[in-house]
C-alpha cells in the first residue's frame, strides 16, 4: 500500500548528501571544544541568524530549556503562550528542572501575544510575585496552524520588553519556513530577539539536532547549562555534518512545501464536513476541523491511516497534516482523493 506521511516534518529522512557528510566528517571531543564540524556549524548557524554565537543541543526541547534556564533562575517568571510549545510540549521542564514559573496569556489567532496582555502580565516589584524575566514567542506558531511572526511584531514586543527590562527568547523550531514564507531574510525575524532556537530535525531534513543562538556571553553561559541537563556530547561533528547540509542545502526548498500545503489547503476547504480557514495556511502546517463528518479527529485518522494516508489529531475535532521533504505535489493530490473517498463511505 502507498504510504503518505503527513503526521509531522520531524518524520523527515537524511538526504543522500547529508548521509555522505556524516560518513566522511571530521570529528573531535565538542566537550573540549575540539569537533571542528560543531564548530564550522556553531559559527555558520550565528552568521546566518546574525548572531554572535550559537551552540548546538539534541532537540528543540532541549534548546528551549537550555535558552530558559540560561535566561532564569528559580522563582523567576517567563511571559508565554497558552498554545507554546514550550508551555504545552515540552513536559514543563522549565519548571520540573529549572524552577521557573510560567505565566500565560493567550495566543492570538494570528500566534502572536496582544501586547495589552504582555504588559498585564508583567509583574510589580513585590515579596509576594515571582519575578518577571523573559517572554517568550513562537515563529512559525505551530499550534496557531504554522502562521509567522512578523518582523514589525517582533519590533514592538521588544520595545516593551526594553520599557520593563525583560528579555525575548525565540522559539523558531521553524524560522526558515516563517523566513521563506514573508520573504525575508531570517535575521529580520530574529533581530530583536535576545535567544532565538531553531531545529535542523523538522523541514530541513537532518535527523537530529537544534540550534540556540544568541551573544557570546550567554551562549558561554548556554554551554554550562546544556552541561547540567547532560547535553554535552563528544564527536557530535556526526550530528553536525548532516545540518551543515540542511542550511547550506534545505532552506530555499521549503517554499515546495508552503505550495504543496496551499494545494492541500484548498483541496481540504472544499470536501464536505471539513473547515478549513486557508487565510491561516501560511506555510507547511494545515490544521483542519472534522466536527463535520461522523467521526472524532482520532477517528478520522485512524480511518484514514487504514487506507494510507496518516495525519495527527490534536484535538476532539482537529487534524494536522505537514507537508515536508519527500511528500511530492502527487502525495498531496493522492491524500485528497483518499479522503474524498473517505468522506463518500
Ligand atoms: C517541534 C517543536 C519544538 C521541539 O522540538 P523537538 O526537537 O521535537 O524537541 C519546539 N518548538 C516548536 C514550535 C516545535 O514545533
Amino acid at each position: 500500500m502507498r504510504i503518505v506521511d503527513l503526521r509531522s516534518d520531524t518524520v523527515t529522512l537524511p538526504t543522500p548528501a547529508m548521509r555522505e557528510a556524516i560518513a566522511t566528517a571530521e570529528l573531535g571531543d565538542d566537550v573540549f571544544g575540539e569537533d571542528p564540524t560543531v564548530n564550522r556549524l556553531e559559527a555558520m548557524a550565528a552568521e546566518r541568524l546574525g548572531k554572535e554565537a550559537a551552540l548546538l543541543v539534541m532537540s528543540g526541547t532541549m534548546a528551549n530549556l537550555v535558552s530558559v534556564l540560561t535566561h532564569c533562575g528559580r522563582g523567576d517568571e517567563i511571559i508565554v503562550g497558552d498554545k507554546a510549545h514550550i508551555f504545552l510540549d515540552e513536559a514543563g521542564g522549565c519548571s520540573a528542572l529549572g524552577g521557573v514559573h510560567s505565566h500565560q496569556v493567550p495566543n492570538q489567532p494570528d500566534g502572536t501575544l496582544a501586547l495589552a496582555d504582555i504588559e498585564a502580565a508583567v509583574r510589580e516589584d513585590d515579596i509576594h510575585f515571582p519575578r518577571s524575566r523573559l517572554i517568550c514567542l513562537e515563529n512559525t506558531h505551530n499550534m496557531c496552524g504554522g502562521v509567522c511572526l512578523t518582523p514589525d511584531y517582533m519590533r514592538q514586543v521588544r520595545q516593551l520588553a526594553d520599557q520593563y527590562g525583560l528579555m525575548i527568547h525565540l522559539d523558531g523550531a521553524r524560522i526558515f519556513n516563517a523566513a521563506v514564507a514573508l520573504g525575508v531574510d531570517v535575521k529580520e525575524l530574529v533581530r530583536d530577539a535576545d535567544s532565538v532556537s531553531f531545529c535542523l530535525s523538522k523541514g530541513l531534513a537532518a535527523p537530529i539536532g537544534s540550534l540556540i543562538c544568541g551573544s557570546q556571553d550567554f551562549i558561554r553561559a548556554a554551554r554550562r547549562v546544556r552541561k547540567i541537563v547532560g547535553g554535552g556530547t563528544r564527536q557530535a561533528g556526526i550530528i553536525a555534518a548532516a545540518g551543515i547540509v540542511a542550511l547550506e542545502q534545505m532552506v530555499d526548498r521549503l517554499a515546495e512545501d508552503h505550495t504543496n500545503a496551499r494545494l492541500l489547503a484548498d483541496g481540504l476547504a472544499n470536501m464536505p464536513g471539513i473547515t478549513l480557514d486557508p487565510a491561516r495556511v501560511q506555510t507547511n502546517l494545515v490544521f483542519f476541523e472534522v466536527a463535520g463528518t461522523p467521526w472524532t479527529a482520532a477517528e478520522f485518522c485512524e480511518r484514514l491511516a487504514a487506507l494510507g494516508v496518516l495525519m495527527l489529531a490534536l484535538g476532539r475535532y482537529t487534524v494536522r497534516a505537514v507537508t515536508h521533504y519527500g511528500i511530492e505535489r502527487s502525495d498531496v493530490e493522492h491524500a485528497l482523493h483518499t479522503i474524498s473517498q473517505l468522506l463518500r463511505g
